[in-house]
Order: C-alpha cells, then structure tokens, then sequence
C-alpha cells in the first residue's frame, strides 16, 4: 500500500494552522505497515485540489484527505473528488438524521447549508463522526482506495483509530506493522555515534537504523 495525505485548507498554506493531521496519519500509518509517500497541502480551491488528486493518482493507491467536509462553500473536498471520480453526492440518512439531532440537542439553528453535511459520495462506506457532524468516507474505485476525513483533530483523530483503521487493515489483508525504537543518547556527537555503531549501519536490512 503506497499512501499520500491530502491536507485541504488554506490556513494550513497561511500557516495560522500547522498540519498536525498530516503528523498523526503518518505515525498511526506506519504503525500499521503502510509506506506515506507524499503529504501534500493545498488550499481550498478546487482546481488546485482537483490538480493535486491527479497527481496522487499516478503515484498513490491510498489517498487521504483531511479537511473541506464542512457546510461552507469553501469546503469543496467531497465535490471536487465526486466529480474527478465521476461519481454523484447523495444524502445519507443516517448523516442527516444524525445531524438533526445535533441541532435539536444543542438548541441551535440548523440552517440550510448544514444539510450539505450529509452528502456522500455514492457507494462510499461511510464513517460516522462521533464528535461532529461531517461523516468521513471510504471508497475504493479503479484499485485506488481514497479516505476522506473531517479537519478538526478531535473529529478526525478518533474517526481515523475507529473507524479508518480497521478499513485499511482488511485492505492489507494483514496485521503486519512497522515497530520503531527511539534510542536517545547523550554526551556524545552524532557523526561520532555514526562512526561507533557503523558495522551495524552498513549490515541493516530488518531493523533498518537511521542516526538522527
Ligand atoms: P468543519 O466542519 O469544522 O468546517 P472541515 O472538515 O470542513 O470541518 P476545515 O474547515 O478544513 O475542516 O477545518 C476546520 C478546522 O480544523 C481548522 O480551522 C483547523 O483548526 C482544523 N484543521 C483542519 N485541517 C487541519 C490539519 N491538517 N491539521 C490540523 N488541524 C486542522
């Protein structure tokens, strides 16, 4: 599995926001044995997205994209995949229904534009938000698996373990994983350490050792 990150947004270009979402998908990733390839951030214009799904398709056959799933018109992530995939938007009830409790629980108005929320991708999985209300989607089409997540880390975050994860592994086929060890040193320079530990540097196969 090859995996590239989509972070959408245009605070994330800004820098008013770092792209901790890429961070976390990269670790909790690798911790399953998937390779990240590429992040990549782009703002939120649809022909820039539309440019940098393109890209990943040639290079990537797990794309996740994190950000762009909320009611505002700025937020064009599940359009601009829907129509570079071909494939429509469709309310999902459950999304909706979900919603509309929301909104009932919380006393608040629910407006127009919210209902734009529980549109999917069609014959997507979705991947319901527990701590918001955007869904998350899978889907795979033409042997490219694609996830869309919400951009708040606390919507995100637990979709990913609960609901992500366990759609990729059954991709894998199996539990596989990439365990790493940080071993800190002190009172002693890197090229030095390099030098003490190089045999095993030039013999690494599995565990591979990279001095940092
Ligand atoms: P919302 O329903 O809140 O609009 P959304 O899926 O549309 O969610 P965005 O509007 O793109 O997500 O981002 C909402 C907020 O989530 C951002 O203002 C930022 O605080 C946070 N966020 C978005 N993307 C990232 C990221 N890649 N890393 C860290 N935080 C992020």
């Amino acid at each position: 599995m090859k995996a590239e990150i989509i972070a959408v947004g245009s605070e994330l270009l800004l820098g008013q926001i770092t792209n901790t979402n890429g961070a976390f998908i990269s670790q909790k990733l690798a911790e399953i044995g998937v390779d990240i390839h590429y992040h990549t951030v782009v703002g939120d214009n649809p022909k820039r997205l539309d440019e940098a799904i393109v890209i990943a398709q040639q290079r990537a056959n797990t794309i996740i994209f994190t950000g762009g799933l909320g009611p505002t018109k700025d937020d064009l992530t599940k359009e601009t995949i829907a129509a570079r995939l071909g494939v429509s938007l469709v309310s999902n009830e459950e999304a909706l229904t979900e919603i509309q409790a929301y909104f009932k629980r919380t006393g608040r108005h629910m407006t127009e534009n919210n209902k734009k929320q529980a549109l999917v991708l069609d014959g997507s999985h979705v991947l319901p938000n527990r701590h918001g209300m955007a869904p998350g989607m899978a889907m795979e089409k033409d042997g490219i698996r694609y996830l869309l997540l919400p951009g708040p880390p606390h919507e995100m975050k637990p979709m990913f373990e609960k609901e992500a994860i366990p759609f990729l592994l059954g991709a894998l086929g199996t539990n596989d994983v990439i365990a790493s060890r940080v071993l800190k040193f002190y009172g002693i320079g890197e090229a030095e350490l390099e030098d003490r530990v190089q045999t095993i540097i030039d013999k690494q196969t599995n565990p591979t050792v990279a001095p940092l």
